[in-house]
């Protein structure tokens, strides 16, 4: 069997590393050929080392000159243009797309131009991308493979389904770590707090995403586009333990689900192997030691995020690529201290109201819907002050 050789974009992230330690069970069937990120030049050169790859990149184009340096044998693309440079060059079998946020959309499309099989984390895309997205893999005929658990979980209970038999999508959610708490409890969180998951272990973003609930926003994006539902189909379930990862309900009131340990390296495997199954290793589900799956409605007053998600796709056009842009302008503030929590829906409804929307047709109106966003919360920034 010919090797499927792979291209990680994210590489030295959560996600990225976690489909390293996949690739590292199947010598014979999977090889890693590039390998790319933002600035940790010091890890990507360990993992190139590691997996024998000669050809990386960094769109941190000082980190990049480190590591070629350091690295004299190495292949170096830098710069966001670097990123889509070694897609190109590679021509790979398979991209891996775990970048975090709307930076992994160039090397996606261009990848998907090419014809590349695509591994999907990055959800940030389909958010404010979507339409774009999906377009551009049915033009060229590649499948998106889910890496994201719940979105796997569906593709996976859809295999021997057709979609047009799909009823409805529950959607679970762990509810983050603040489940619990009460909106005065919310207001006071911290980030060092926020950062704390009780089950998945994940990249910043997506960790306070997942705080805010606007992570399950985003998946219901992720669910509409890769499967072509509408908005009204998919419903949220907060189910706290995370062993059930989605269910589909179909037309005839059967309702199928996808359970497993919260490790991502399951829908990893998934997808890097699709469309076959093949054994490993890793701890097995024990449903009596869990003892009890508990499930739950949202509470929308609690977390505005949810319902602001499904208002910008409800809208179309350009919001959710505001949705998108606010929510990574937002989060980084939060990150850096400078808002509180609750600060962040606020500020994301302030830009969906005040925007006028457009439709959004290529990468450019990506491109200005998301600087639109940018630059009006760095005005309400900047009037704080
Ligand atoms: P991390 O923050 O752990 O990793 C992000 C990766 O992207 C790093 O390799 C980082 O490089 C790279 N990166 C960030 N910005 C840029 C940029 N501008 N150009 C090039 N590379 C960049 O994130 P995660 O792995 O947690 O998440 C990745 C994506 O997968 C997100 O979209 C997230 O929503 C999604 N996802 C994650 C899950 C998880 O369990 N972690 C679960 C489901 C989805 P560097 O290290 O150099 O900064
Ligand atoms: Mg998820």
């Amino acid at each position: 069997m010919e090797h499927k050789r792979i291209l990680i974009m994210g590489a030295t992230g959560s996600i990225g590393r976690q489909t390293l330690d996949v690739i590292e069970n199947y010598p014979d069937q999977l090889q890693v050929v590039g390998l790319a990120a933002n600035s940790n030049w010091e890890l990507l050169a360990q993992q190139a080392r590691q997996f024998a790859v000669s050809t990386v990149a960094l769109a941190d184009e000082q980190a990049a000159r480190l590591l070629a340096d350091a690295a004299p044998q190495l292949q170096v693309y830098s710069g966001d243009e670097g990123l889509q440079e070694i897609v190109r060059e590679l021509e790979p079998d398979l991209l891996v797309a775990a970048i975090s946020g709307l930076a992994g959309l160039p090397p996606i499309m261009t990848a998907l131009e090419q014809r590349c099989e695509m591994a999907l984390a990055n959800k940030e895309p389909l958010v404010a991308a979507g339409q774009l997205v999906t377009t551009a893999a049915s033009r060229a005929g590649v499948r998106l493979l889910p890496i994201d658990s719940e979105i796997s979980a569906v593709f996976q209970c859809l295999r021997g389904e057709q979609t047009e038999d799909v009823e409805k999508i529950l959607l679970t959610a762990s509810g983050g770590p603040f489940a619990d708490y009460t909106k005065a409890q919310l207001a006071e969180v911290t980030a060092k707090q926020a950062l704390d998951h009780p089950t998945w272990q994940m990249g910043p973003k997506v960790t306070i995403d997942s705080a805010t609930l606007m992570n399950k926003g985003f998946e219901i994006f992720e669910m509409k586009w890769m499967f072509g539902l509408e908005f009204e189909q998919i419903e949220v379930v907060i189910h706290h333990q995370s062993i059930v990862h989605s269910l589909v309900q179909l037309c005839d009131g059967n309702v199928l689900a996808q359970l497993g340990r919260p490790d991502m390296r399951l829908p990893i495997q998934y997808a890097l192997l699709y469309p076959d199954r093949m054994p490993n290793q890793f701890d097995r589900l024990d449903l009596a030691d869990i003892g009890s799956l508990t499930f739950a409605a949202p509470d929308p007053d609690k977390f505005p995020c949810l319902r602001l998600a499904r208002e910008a796709g409800r809208s179309g056009q350009s919001y959710p690529t505001v949705l998108n842009a606010a929510d990574e302008v937002a989060v980084a503030w939060f990150l850096q201290e400078k808002i509180d929590f609750m600060d962040i829906p606020r500020l994301i409804e302030q830009a969906l109201e005040e925007h006028e929307p457009f439709s959004v047709n290529n990468l450019s109106d990506v491109t200005t819907a998301d600087q639109w966003t940018r630059d009006y919360l760095g005005q309400i920034a900047a009037d704080r002050r």
